[in-house]
């Protein structure tokens, strides 16, 4: 038997129910399809009936003494597992070895990667998941870090390939501090938000609740706002008198966290079936 037939055979073989974007757990509950799962020829097939790729950016940082060092990397996999599911996603392997700023690089536990090899490395894995035929990849983000290497991989893809649309985002965006206000959950400012912070160790609680351990961390205030709420990017390359962390940590739940990861979840579905929806949407400008 030929390379050829021996492969058809193998395909038409595959072409049975099952091989979709999603597929039901044992416990009845939809899972995603998963690319590390896909076997041999398959490939071909999962990638034709899933509707996007959809990569998660995690990293391996120091968040407090009461948060495990995967914290990114447990929430947005949490996350994306159920975005996948629910968008018909092929879910790849979240990226976990990523680019730490300075001021959380100096704790022990963090492991960074320089922000140029990062951009390439994630410019790579971009240009292979498009190769597999995918034309629309979802990156989804669940650390800081990344948003400059993430943008900065984005265009050097977009740039050199035809007919592919990138879409980045971070899961915490769609929890804007004036929502987290309204839900009233903590007693912040700012809603909650910040690197280890009340909103954060609930949201990894949410998954691994066993990991959080609120007894090893004080309450500390809040982080300084030096704009008034709006947005700005400050990196400083010593982190003398920050204890990696802020806000009031005893106001984090897993229950808080299910609710927030719920309202993320649901924010960025509706975000990806309206891309889906409206193709002829230009980039951001
Ligand atoms: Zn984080």
């Amino acid at each position: 038997m030929t390379e050829i037939r021996r492969r058809d055979l193998l395909l038409a073989g595959l072409a049975l129910p099952g091989i979709v974007g999603a597929v039901a757990g044992d416990d009845g509950s939809v899972k995603p399809r998963r690319f590390e799962d896909t076997v041999g020829f398959e490939v071909a097939d999962v990638v034709v009936r899933s509707r996007l790729a959809i990569l998660p950016l995690g990293s391996l940082e120091f968040h407090g003494p009461h948060n495990p060092l995967g914290s990114d990397s447990i929430i947005i996999s949490g996350i994306a597992e159920r975005v996948a599911a629910r968008t018909a996603g092929l879910l790849f392997p979240t990226i976990r070895f990523t680019q730490c700023p300075a001021h959380t690089a100096q704790f022990r536990g963090t492991l960074s990667v320089r922000p140029e090899v990062m951009t390439l490395y994630l410019a790579d894995v971009l240009r292979s998941i498009s190769h597999l035929g995918f034309r629309k990849i979802f990156v989804l983000n669940g650390h800081d870090g990344n948003i400059g290497p993430g943008r900065g991989a984005i265009a050097e893809v977009a740039n050199e390939m035809k007919d592919v649309a990138l879409l980045l985002v971070s899961w915490w965006e769609f929890l804007p501090g004036e929502m987290m206000k309204t839900l009233a959950m903590f007693h912040q400012a700012n809603g909650g938000h910040g690197h280890g912070g009340p909103l954060e160790t609930s949201a990894v609680a949410a998954f691994r609740a066993d990991l959080v351990h609120l007894d090893l961390a004080k309450d500390l205030p809040e982080p300084p706002d030096l704009s008034g709420g709006s947005p700005y990017f400050l990196e400083k390359s010593t982190a003398t008198g920050w204890p990696g962390y802020s806000g009031n940590v005893s106001e984090a739940s897993a229950e808080k966290g299910k609710e927030i990861v719920r309202i993320s979840e649901d924010g960025i579905v509706k975000l990806v079936e309206n891309w889906l929806k409206h193709d002829q949407v230009p980039g951001s400008w």
